[in-house]
């Protein structure tokens, strides 16, 4: 299996996190056992139906921006001799009502008629490029806030089910998940630790580990000797200074052994219910695409976007700009036409603009394949993952 750097846990993200939500563990950890089993051919189905929703959404959604530009141009010329006479105010509402009804007719025309998809593939590449001009422009701050959780809120349509791609049911696990995936998938991590888990269920069990036997058993997730031994010395460390419970502050969590401000933050945020902003490489790479901030420097990048949300948002935020960067917004080759947020990204045009094209660029459930987690939580709308040795 080819290596993801991008899923590499790096230790560079500070926590910026506030107290906040109680302590929560994953309520998707324990899925197969609570959700009703699909059908690979349902499952199929419903990945199938949210990537073409995905698609056939973004392109809607640009066409009817692009008709609403076009139209008001059309309405006020149209208008602007009765305007020279009229109050203003009535020449602009004048010019408003045309231009919506005229972004409607289009919009709806696109979103039925296939005569009408050169239209929407058009539209699809002007207006974000349009995007792109204004965005070339001095965003104001308040214009950048309100794009920014613009941005937010469509990611959250269009990944109502993002989630941590980890499989965990506690917080030792998640500890031990999160330092594993340093130099490696989710999937190969989620595929190594059910052996894992069910031969050291608990720190003192780890910290009790033949460290040979502990190293076969992370073979699978490389550099498994410096994480055996980073294993070996967290679990001792709970068993010892914090009475066999993972501690719930990022002070004492980085004190653990090969646990960073990183770590500690995606075990704050998911295990703990502490708001927290996770940068990783997805995250920085995206947060720099949509003009949030230009930095490379995760802590400078997690102040900057912080700063652009409320902290309730901080961690599922996270999530989706992942699975964004994972499905869709690659690093290399962005799937530009068949992303939902295109009209509000100043980046469009950096990867794959033809809808049809694009849409051959996404990835996971969005191409009707399995998702990262053997145990994905309910509606989820992907396969399972496969176990290890299963692919
Ligand atoms: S896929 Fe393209 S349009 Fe979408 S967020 Fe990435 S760069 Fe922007």
């Amino acid at each position: 299996m080819t290596r993801d750097p991008d899923s590499a846990v790096s230790e560079q993200a500070p926590r910026t996190a506030a107290p906040g939500v109680g302590a929560k563990a994953d309520p998707g950890a324990d899925a197969p056992d609570r959700a009703p089993r699909r059908s690979g051919k349902v499952t199929s189905k419903a990945a199938e139906d949210a990537a073409a929703k995905m698609v056939a959404k973004a392109t809607a959604r640009s066409a009817a921006k692009a008709a609403t530009r076009t139209a008001a141009r059309t309405a006020s010329k149209a208008t602007a001799e009765s305007a020279a006479k009229a109050p203003a105010k009535t020449a602009k509402a004048a010019a408003k009502r045309t231009a919506k009804t005229a972004a409607k007719r289009t919009a709806k025309t696109a979103a039925t008629k296939p005569a009408a998809k050169a239209a929407a593939k058009t539209a699809a590449k002007s207006a974000p490029a349009k995007a792109g001009a204004a965005a070339a422009k001095p965003e104001s701050r308040t214009a950048l806030v309100r794009r920014a959780r613009r941005i937010n809120r469509e990611l959250a349509e269009a990944y109502p089910y993002a989630h941590p791609e980890l499989d965990f049911e506690n917080p030792f696990q998640l500890l031990i998940a999160t330092v594993l995936s340093a130099q490696t998938t989710d999937l190969r991590v989620n595929q190594t630790t059910p052996a894992l888990f069910a031969k050291y269920p608990t720190p003192e069990a780890m910290a009790a580990a033949d460290p040979e036997e502990l190293e076969q058993l992370l073979r699978p997730t490389g550099f498994f000797r410096a994480k055996a031994k980073s294993c070996l010395g967290l679990s001792a460390a709970i068993r010892d200074r914090f009475g066999g419970e993972v501690p719930n502050r990022l002070e004492d969590l980085v004190t653990l052994p090969g646990v960073g401000r990183k770590t500690a933050n995606v075990v704050l945020g998911n295990a703990f219910g502490v708001p927290g902003i996770t940068v990783d490489t997805h995250f920085g790479r995206l947060a720099r695409r949509f003009g949030w901030t230009t930095s490379e420097d995760a802590v400078k990048i997690e102040q900057e976007v912080g700063s652009l949300f409320p902290e309730s948002e901080w961690t599922m935020l996270s999530h989706r700009l992942i699975f964004h960067g994972r499905r869709v917004c690659h690093s290399r080759k962005p799937a530009c036409g068949a992303c939902p947020i295109a009209p509000l990204c100043p980046s469009y045009g950096e990867g794959e603009t033809d809808p049809a094209k694009a849409a051959k660029l996404l990835k996971y459930e969005l191409s009707g394949g399995a998702g990262q987690r053997l145990k994905p939580p309910p509606g989820f709308p992907g396969k399972p993952a496969p176990a290890l040795g299963a692919e």
